[in-house]
């Protein structure tokens, strides 16, 4: 029975994941009802404008991107191995998706599906997943196409990236070379060449240098200031998600802010359920999970689209309702144009702003990506500007359909195809894809369309 000052009702308030609103206009009308789900994302990005004081550090999630056989897997094994976060767990570890490891007291939460495309589409849903990205290149072998093309996603997403100089231990690695290429091929230059690169020579296998690229994870990591919100009610990204024959539907999820309880509530997308068992990466059976924890849960009345959000909420009505609202969004949201075309980016761009048109760009050599960046560099003026999210060497892919729709980009393939799986995605998330075989017609549809003259198609 006591007046409470503002900074203790807020406090309060956020233990219950309530934001607390300051009504001192008497003549204030009753805030319209919003759709639950907006409803909760607005509690979170309100809490993350004006809580920022409250939050605490949380452990960093760590990605490893790379081309095929240059050690990913190897590395994550290694790693898991020498630094469980529990070593009596031991015997029979199965893999959730994602593991935690304890290196110097602090905590690493590793992602151990590896690859960008997984990552790239979790982006593409509108969750980043990742903090920290290692790039692994093995030295024997250099800067590879799917080099290139990880670094760019990793990159497109805004996330510090370390490289990991990989198999240093077999007779035939060439750790300079391998720096020569990195700075040639994607303008990285390193710390110890007086860039700001950060590179580690590694062996997966071996285990040599591992420990300075933990080292490093944990560096980069005090540098981001990696924060989460640790109290109330979670929120947390699905990263896997599965029909299991026994389990029925489980999915893994990453815990971004506040403590995931057995016999919570929960809504991710559009489904929902009540937490019936929390599994972490050691297969032992966890009453909570908070923040960058990796933990399987049981209790879904259906298996959970990938890479949603997931949300706890505080009663089953509120679960039942908000998810049905979202099943309708979703739906809608199916309906609804979303990604830019070359015949229509003038018009979706705003008056008065910058505009600048993302391109992905692939062909079928480095040469003729070089002449087209050079031709395309020169259609940028001060209104507008193209961004060339990613250039690669190859047919067309599913992955370069996902950096697209994460980026809103469009795919411009010169001499290389699509297959039908690509095609197929590329309808589905409604990206564009044109392909050329002479430069002339690529650059002059280019240019038609910064000035929003090309034709629609068809
Ligand atoms: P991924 O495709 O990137 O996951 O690559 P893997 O981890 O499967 O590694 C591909 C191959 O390279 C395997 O035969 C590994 O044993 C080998 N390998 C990985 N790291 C090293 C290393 O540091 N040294 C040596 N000599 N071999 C390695």
């Amino acid at each position: 029975n006591q007046d409470l000052n503002i900074e203790i009702a807020e406090e309060i308030a956020m233990n219950f994941n309530y934001i607390l609103t300051i009504n001192d206009d008497e003549q204030t009308k009753p805030t319209e009802t919003k759709q639950e789900k907006d409803i909760l994302k607005e509690r979170w990005e309100k809490i993350y404008s004006e809580k920022k004081d409250k939050f605490k550090d949380r452990a960093p999630v760590v990605t490893v991107m790379g081309h095929v056989d240059h050690g990913k897997t190897t590395l994550l094994d290694h790693i898991r191995k020498t630094q469980v976060a529990d070593k009596e767990a031991g015997g029979i570890t199965q893999s959730i998706g994602a593991y935690q490891t304890v290196y110097n007291g602090k905590k690493i939460t590793f992602i151990d599906t590896p690859g960008h495309e997984a990552f790239t589409e979790m982006r593409a849903r509108g969750a980043q997943s990742t903090d920290i990205v290692i790039l692994i290149v093995a030295a024997d072998d250099g800067v590879m196409p799917q080099t290139i093309e990880a670094y760019n996603h990793a990159k497109d997403a805004g996330v510090p990236i370390i490289v990991a100089i990989n198999k240093v231990d077999k007779p035939n690695a060439n750790v300079e070379l391998t720096k020569q290429q990195l700075v040639a091929k994607l303008n990285l230059i390193p710390e110890d060449w007086g860039g700001d690169a950060i590179t580690v020579p590694i062996s997966a296998k071996s285990g040599m240098g591992v420990d300075d690229l933990l080292e490093m994870v944990l560096l980069v990591s005090e540098m981001q200031e990696i924060k989460c919100y640790p109290k109330g009610n979670a929120r947390a990204i699905i990263i896997e998600s599965k029909l299991d024959k026994f389990l029925g539907p489980v999915a893994t999820v990453i815990v971004k802010d506040g403590i995931l309880k057995n016999g919570d509530f929960f809504v991710a997308g559009s489904t929902f359920g009540k937490v019936r068992r929390l599994i972490d990466s050691n297969g032992k059976t966890i009453k909570q999970a908070g923040p960058s924890t990796p933990v399987q849960i049981l209790g879904f009345d259906e298996v959970p689209s990938m890479h949603s959000i997931l949300y706890a909420v505080n009663t089953l009505d509120e679960a039942r309702e908000i998810s049905s609202i979202a099943k309708e969004k979703e739906e809608s949201k199916s309906k609804q144009k979303k990604h830019v075309k070359l015949e229509d980016f003038m018009n979706m761009m705003k008056e008065n702003q910058k505009k600048i048109l993302n391109i992905i760009l692939k062909a079928g050599t480095y040469g003729e990506i070089e002449a087209l960046k050079n031709s395309i560099s020169k259609l940028k003026n001060s209104d507008i500007d193209i961004e060339i999210v990613h250039a690669g060497i190859g047919a067309i892919t599913t992955s370069d359909v996902m950096l697209a729709s994460a980026s809103n980009a469009v795919i411009l393939g010169f001499r290389v195809k699509a297959d039908s799986k690509t095609l197929k995605m590329a309808d589905k998330e409604e990206i564009q894809i044109k392909r050329y075989d002479i430069i002339f017609n690529l650059i002059d549809e280019l240019k038609k369309a910064l000035q929003g003259m090309l034709e629609p198609e068809e």
